[in-house]
C-alpha cells in the first residue's frame, strides 16, 4: 500500500508523540478532525497505527513490508480459488484436448464414476500422447493421466502461500483443491500459477483483494 505525504507525516506525528488524540493530530497539521479521519482510519486498519478509546493513537512499529508480509500470511485457498475442469477417466484423450480448449484451462483433473479425483492432465501430458501413432478418440485419460495418490493436492483452509509454495517446489502449474468425502477427495477448486499471479498484482495495485 502506497501512502499519500499526509498519510507519512501523520504517522511521524503520532511515532514522536503518541498516545496522541485525533484532536492533537490535526492541531499539528493545520486541518479538522473531520478531514484526518478517512487518513487515520486507512492507517489503523492497514496496521501502521492502533487506537485506543479515550487514549488516543499509538504507531505499532511495523513496517510496510511486514504489513504486507502479515496480510498474505492471511489469505487462505478458498478466497481465491477457481472453478476446477474435470473430465471423467474413461473420456478419449480427444475430448481431453478439445475440453482444455473450450474452458481455457492448462490443467484438467480426472475423476471416477463417484466424482472423486483419481488424477491430473496437464498439457503437456496430452500433447505426448498426441505425438505417436495412436488413434487419440481410443486412448482413455487414466492411461496418460499422473494418478494418486502421485497428486499434490491443497484443501479449502490452506494457506495460499502454502499452496503457491507446492506449485514451485512440485513444478506444476496448478492444484486441486479437495474435500475429504467417504467415497474419497471430491474436487471442489483449484489453484494455479494464475491464481497467485492475480493476488500479486493486486496487492500491487492496491485493490481491496
Ligand atoms: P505442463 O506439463 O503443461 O508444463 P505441469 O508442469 O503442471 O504442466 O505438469 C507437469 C507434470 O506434472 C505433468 O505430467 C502433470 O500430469 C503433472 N502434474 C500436474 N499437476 C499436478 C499435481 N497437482 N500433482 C501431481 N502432478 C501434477
Amino acid at each position: 500500500m502506497e501512502l499519500s505525504e499526509r498519510q507519512e507525516k501523520i504517522i511521524e506525528i503520532v511515532k514522536g508523540n503518541g498516545p496522541i488524540t485525533a484532536e492533537k493530530i490535526a492541531g499539528q497539521l493545520n486541518l479538522s478532525r473531520a478531514t484526518l479521519r478517512p487518513d487515520l482510519t486507512i492507517l489503523t486498519m492497514a496496521g501502521y497505527l492502533e487506537a485506543r478509546p479515550r487514549v488516543g493513537y499509538f504507531h505499532t512499529g511495523k513496517t510496510g513490508s511486514e504489513l504486507l508480509t502479515q496480510q498474505i500470511q492471511k489469505y487462505t485457498v478458498k478466497e481465491f480459488q477457481s472453478v476446477p475442469v474435470v473430465v471423467k477417466e474413461d473420456n478419449s484423450v480427444y475430448d481431453a484436448i478439445y475440453a482444455l480448449f473450450l474452458e481455457d484451462v492448462g490443467t484438467l483433473f480426472v475423476v471416477d464414476n463417484h466424482s472423486c479425483l483419481i488424477g491430473v492432465l496437464s498439457r503437456k501430458d496430452l500433447l505426448r500422447a498426441s505425438i505417436g501413432k495412436q488413434d487419440l478418440n481410443k486412448v482413455p485419460v487414466h492411461m496418460i493421466m499422473t494418478r494418486m495418490p502421485n497428486v499434490t493436492v491443497c484443501h479449502h483452509d490452506d494457506l495460499l502461500i502454502e499452496a503457491a509454495q507446492k506449485l514451485i517446489t512440485k513444478q506444476i502449474d496448478g492444484l486441486p483443491v479437495i474435500k475429504e468425502t467417504e467415497n474419497g477427495p471430491k474436487v471442489i477448486g483449484r489453484v494455479t500459477k494464475t491464481t497467485v499471479t492475480k493476488v500479486f498484482v493486486e496487492l500491487v495495485n492496491g485493490n481491496q483483494i
